[in-house]
């Protein structure tokens, strides 16, 4: 028996057999072709073969894992279309290079070109360049793509990481869980365990790598460790740790459709963040009453240009037809910062986070926000659509804002296109400077979400991304949970509600005190809405509203967390 530990990437228990995925590596032989124009025709046929192959992979994946994650697909399409690519391997083939090698030189030239470059996003790029040459590199050696897809058996994937090509295809009813060797908590199979709800370790290191084909594991998604060749004893311990979980997230998940009364009669709005129309049915499932963040930011990355008025209406579209009547609000573009978007040409900046990101250049680019404003709108018409402006800062941002939305609507107007005329318009609370001015921002919005990641770091000044500070990172401290009393208080005195759309929301040791100091609304990851809406059912306000007087007059969050858990009410007390 032999323990591993890694980063908890995604919670729960998964028992079973493991399924080690080494992609195919092809190896390359060199030699001179004589014939080179039938060699670049073969080379051509090769990519022609790998586009279509990829049409056919972003199918399956839209009907697996969503729009977005296929996207990325056809981002790899278009490099097999980049003439600084194609152009370096048919320069190589004249030359009487073989195309496998010629193809290989011309890929790792263009992978070190973008990993050579200061933006990080065009770096991770380098990655999907190798992916797509190995694709191109299979079909010429004429070998079968070995991926997911190939697991016919219940099993748990154990793999070095997952590129979005590997996970796919795969099928998510057999897969148990997944460890891996490198990631971190925003690496894609984090996110996708925690999307389709599986355990998941992240980052276990390369000693994962030598877990035998098959071999059994247990996997605590919750603890991050991975114990292999368990024995008898702690087998049965852990199996019973799994029925207890699958138990209580069914209990959960069935009673999800329920709504979020308290135990003294008030209700709680719960509604989920999502990215497009596929999470948004996911989202009913688990007992979402609408959408709280749609990020459509989405929609801008992992392409190489902007997408359309028509592209964007038809996806805003999409997930209000899913969600009919319910609330969709939609967040307009908040990139920049962590989320770079290479066409955009967005510069490089000493401190991005504090720099030209989300709402900034929206106003700067009327175009662009105003070409996202109108397919909102005419998505909005018969539906219950919301706009969301992020990072706000200041009032003249929202005044400057609603003039470009009067612009949008009478543009539409004149080319009598059918759109929602009168559409709320309501600002995230991720900036101190709104938080603490929320009484001024008030009468100018129809209401208030506070985006909890960005408001603890820029009041913590403690960047969510570093993990050399990820200790002082932490939304209950109390200098975070007096910002949003703040914003509650000053909402409410105009009439507005205020939601919280950061991950605290889903934070069952924070919606304690959210619902004591008045919260109306939570939007949070789909799934963990059973649980949320669980807990505020064993919940009274009127002991909540005291504990929340308790926890704003403490010094540190490790006092507010011990004071929830120490509340009667709380299941983990
Ligand atoms: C937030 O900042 O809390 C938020 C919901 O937005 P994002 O995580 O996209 O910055
Ligand atoms: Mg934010």
């Amino acid at each position: 028996m032999q323990s591993l530990k890694g980063i908890p990437a995604s919670e729960g228990i998964a028992i079973g057999p493991a399924f080690v995925y080494h992609p195919v590596a092809i190896s390359v032989e060199r030699h001179v072709v004589a014939d080179t124009e039938a060699e670049l025709a073969r080379f051509h046929a090769a990519v022609e073969r790998s586009k279509e192959q990829l049409v056919q992979v972003q199918r399956e994946a839209q009907a697996t894992v969503g729009s977005n994650t296929a996207a990325i697909f056809e981002a790899h399409r278009m490099f097999l279309e980049d003439p600084t690519l194609l152009d370096a391997i048919e320069e190589r083939i004249r030359g009487g290079q073989n195309a496998e090698v010629a193809l290989a030189d011309g890929i790792n030239l263009f992978a070190a070109m973008l990993a050579a470059l200061d933006d990080s996003y065009l770096r991770e790029r380098a990655a999907d360049v190798h992916d797509v040459g190995q694709r191109v590199l299979r079909v010429l050696a004429g070998v079968e793509e070995k991926a997911l897809s190939s697991i016919h058996t219940p099993a748990i994937v154990v793999a070095q990481d997952l590129t979005p090509s590997d996970t796919a295809q795969m099928n998510k009813e057999l897969v148990l869980g997944f460890c891996t060797a490198s990631g971190g908590t925003t690496s894609h199979t984090a996110i996708l365990a925690r999307m389709i709800g599986l355990p998941a370790i992240v980052g276990a290191g390369d000693q994962v790598l030598q877990i035998q084909q098959g071999e059994t594991i247990i996997l605590d998604g919750t603890s991050g460790e991975a114990i292999l060749a368990p024995d008898d004893a702690t087998l049965s311990i852990y199996r019973e740790h799994r029925v207890a979980w699958v138990a209580a997230r069914e209990a959960a998940k069935g009673a999800a459709q329920l709504p979020a009364v308290t135990r003294d009669g008030h209700r709680f709005e719960i509604v989920a963040n999502i990215g497009d129309a596929e999470s948004a049915k996911s989202a009913l499932e688990f007992g979402a009453e609408g959408v709280g963040l749609l990020r459509t930011e989405f929609l801008f990355l992992d392409r190489a240009a902007m997408p359309s008025e028509e592209e964007q209406y038809r996806a805003y579209l999409e997930v209000a037809k899913v969600m009919g009547k319910r609330p969709v609000i939609v967040r307009t573009l908040d990139i920049g910062g962590d989320k770079p978007v290479p066409y955009l040409n967005l510069g490089q900046e000493a401190n991005p986070f504090l720099g030209w990101r989300a709402i900034r250049i929206s106003l700067a680019q009327p175009e662009l926000f105003k070409t996202q404003l109108r397919a909102i709108l005419r998505a909005g018409a018969g539906y219950n659509l919301k706009i969301m402006l992020p990072m706000i800062a200041t009032l003249s941002e929202i005044k400057q804002a609603r003039r470009l939305l009067d612009e949008a609507r009478q543009e539409l107007s004149e080319r009598r296109i059918e759109f929602a005329e009168s559409i709320e318009l309501g600002i995230m609370v991720e900036i101190p400077s709104a938080a603490i001015t929320s009484d001024l921002l008030a009468p100018e919005v129809d209401f208030f979400s506070i985006g909890t990641n960005d408001l603890t770091q820029y009041t913590l000044a403690c960047d969510r991304t570093n993990t050399r500070v990820a200790g002082l990172y932490d939304h209950l401290h109390p200098c975070i949970l007096r910002l949003i009393r703040t914003v509650i208080e000053n909402g409410h005195r105009f009439g507005k509600w205020v939601g919280v759309c950061g991950e605290m929301a889903g934070d069952l040791d924070a919606i304690p005190v959210l619902v004591g100091l008045g919260l109306d609304e939570f939007s949070m990851s789909a799934a963990t809405i059973p649980a949320t809406k669980s807990l505020i059912r064993q919940l009274d306000l009127g002991a909540m509203r005291e504990l929340a007087e308790q926890v704003l007059n403490v010094a540190t969050a490790e006092q507010v967390r011990s004071l929830v858990r120490a509340a009667a009410t709380n299941p983990r007390a």
